[in-house]
């Protein structure tokens, strides 16, 4: 039998979402009319709308769905914003994204995901505004500098520089930030030349790669 997606999208978005704290409305719509089933591999594809991680090949893993909404919220997008996401995966996320904003750029360093994301993304009907590039996303993505929100899905021991300098005044960038184990989802807002931080969970992610100093 197939499974009512829509309904199963609707009781995430109520029970996972709404009842967990998320409250901006773009948001809690844009998740309830992605087909996250179109994301995740076939065998997992029962999985879609559990509250859980799930793997999506070469070691990766696409968030649990409330981790996507709490992130796509904390950068309070309006829909006119140019974003950068590091580490598209699945492309789930950078759909979420696209939803909510007016262009997104999302880098993945993994050549099968960085196709993976396209492909899910054009069977979606969701590639019109969402570009995937293939590259090392902690050097964020210089030819459209600067983002006016920046969305990293891996976690690094500190925020890349290069992200922070391509961050638009003003801008919001979220990052889980640690060492191996437990990290911080840590939202930031870069304000006439200031930079302020808030700790919006403690959180675990897959570890962004970076290149060998
Ligand atoms: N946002 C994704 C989740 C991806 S998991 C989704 O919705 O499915 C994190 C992703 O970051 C992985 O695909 C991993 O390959 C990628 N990644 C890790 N280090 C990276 C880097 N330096 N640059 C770009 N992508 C990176």
């Amino acid at each position: 039998m197939i499974p009512d997606w829509e309904a199963e999208r609707r009781r995430m978005v109520e029970e996972q979402l709404r009842n967990r704290g998320i409250r901006d409305e773009r948001v809690l719509s844009a998740m309830n009319g992605i087909p996250r089933e179109g994301f995740v591999p076939l065998e997992a594809r029962l999985a879609a709308y559990f509250d859980e991680p799930i793997p999506i090949g070469c070691r990766q893993t696409v968030s649990q769905p409330y981790m996507t909404a709490l992130m796509a919220q904390s950068l309070e997008l309006g829909g006119t914003e140019t974003v950068l996401e590091v580490g598209a995966g699945s492309g789930y996320h950078a759909a979420v994204l696209g939803t909510l904003a007016a262009c997104v750029i999302s880098v993945e360093i993994i050549p099968a995901l960085a196709e993976l994301a396209r492909r899910n993304l054009a069977r979606a009907g969701l590639d019109r505004n969402v570009t995937v590039v293939c590259g090392d996303g902690s050097r964020g993505h210089p030819d459209l500098a600067p983002y006016d929100a920046i969305s990293v899905a891996a976690a690094a021991p500190k925020i890349p520089a290069a992200l922070l300098d391509q961050l638009n005044d003003p801008g919001r960038l979220v990052i889980p930030v640690g060492e191996r184990g437990e990290h911080e989802l840590r939202v930031v807002w870069k304000r006439r030349g200031r930079i302020e931080h808030r700790v919006a969970t403690l959180c675990r992610f897959v570890p962004l790669r970076l290149p060998r100093s």
